[in-house]
């Protein structure tokens, strides 16, 4: 294992900002994440774990202490009560592995297709695209538990699944270092065409669209909107989306209708658990004074989709804040509704 220092870790993410790391390795095995712990340990540094590094902005000092980049390989399939089991390695490229479900006929993950960053963390804040995500075929999560150093199996019931949530950006945040994720799917299913874009693309196709169809239906959808990882398109240089969609409180939503209303608008909203909405981010967005395309300096919006923030060149991770700050602050004066930022903030 080869520990290095001063690894700058903005190349290691999407949105490209953010400075070094003071000390840096790579686990490929579980034995290099106990032994990179152990490192941290002995000299008191904090750690944090990287995966694909999609989802995250990075501070321009930097992290002061280990990063422990996830690099643990690994496709391995098995048949259990007539469910196709999958056993991958944290380190996996995510749309790697739908490729091979997909390749295999097997459903559950065709929607998430194109999802950046690792297998490892899509466990942490629940990925979802499309109409899917992954608490509905995530099994099992086995990750090492860095204050004990033993290695545990956690069930999808203990994961605490919600919208962009788990216990391991919440309640035990920092606690767990996921080393594999065990995902159950449907051998020779059907795909789930619900989501009102993937509906409108199949429209008038006369086959049922098949697993792979709706794979590459998803990741053409996503290209069209900046959220699929395309070289050389500078609206992707980001974290996706910047804002979760807000979940109001039935007062709290009425606030939000009655504002609308003064202005003669409506606004999109779902229901969501008990008596919650769920609310448009990106409406609020858009509907605050920041279209698609907005430029504010070295940072901007996507010129395809108002929810992601972009790097247009040499942003530096406080351009990026600056941003996202002024949007909240918009949102909140015009709307009455705090956004809340989806991608991880470190060494802030
Ligand atoms: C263009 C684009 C489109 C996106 N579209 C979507 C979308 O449709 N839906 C969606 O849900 N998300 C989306 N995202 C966000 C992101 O891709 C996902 O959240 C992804 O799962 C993050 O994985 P990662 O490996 O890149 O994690 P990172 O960004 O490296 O890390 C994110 C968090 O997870 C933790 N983490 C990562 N790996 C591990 C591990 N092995 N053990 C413990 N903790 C870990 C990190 O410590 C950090 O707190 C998008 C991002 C981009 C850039």
């Amino acid at each position: 294992m080869l520990i290095q220092e001063h690894v700058p870790l903005a190349p290691r993410t999407t949105i490209q900002v953010g400075g070094p790391a003071r000390y840096f390795v790579e686990a490929r095995t579980a034995d290099d994440a106990l032994a990179a712990v152990e490192f941290a340990r002995s000299k008191s540094l904090a750690l944090f774990v990287l995966g694909g590094g999609s989802n995250l902005v990075v501070s321009d000092k930097g992290w002061p202490g280990l990063v422990l980049k996830l690099a643990i390989s690994g496709i391995e399939q098995r048949a259990e009560k007539g469910r196709a089991i999958f056993d991958v390695g944290a380190g996996e490229e995510w749309d790697k592995f739908v490729a091979f479900a997909v390749g295999k006929n097997c459903a559950g993950v065709e929607c998430l297709s194109g999802i950046p960053g690792s297998v490892g963390g899509t466990p942490v804040q629940n990925v979802g695209a499309y109409g899917q995500e992954v608490a509905e075929t995530i099994e099992s999560v086995q990750a090492l538990e860095v204050e004990t150093l033993e290695v545990r199996e956690i069930a999808k019931t203990n994961c605490g699944f919600s919208y962009r949530s788990s216990i391991f950006n919440t309640t035990e945040r920092g606690r767990y270092i996921i080393l594999k994720t065990t995902y159950s799917l449907t051998p020779s299913g059907t795909p789930k065409i619900e989501y009102a874009d993937l509906k409108k693309y199949f429209a008038g196709w006369r086959e049922t669209p098949t697993l792979a169809d709706t794979r590459e239906a998803v990741r053409q959808i996503r290209a069209s909107k900046g959220m699929l990882i395309t070289p050389g398109d500078p609206d992707c240089k980001s974290a996706g989306s910047f804002f979760k969609n807000p979940i109001l409180s039935p007062e709290q939503h009425d606030e939000l209708l009655r504002r609308a209303a003064l202005k003669g608008l409506q606004v999109p909203s779902y229901p969501a658990l008990e008596s919650q909405k769920k609310v448009s981010a990106a409406w609020l967005v858009e509907h605050s004074g920041f279209s698609k395309g907005f430029i504010a300096g070295k940072a901007g919006i996507s010129r395809k989709h108002a929810l992601a923030i972009v790097n247009r060149g040499q942003a530096t991770a406080l351009d990026i804040l600056s941003l996202k700050e002024q949007i909240q602050g918009r949102v909140k004066e015009i709307w009455g509704v705090q956004l809340a930022p989806e991608p991880v903030m470190v060494g802030f």
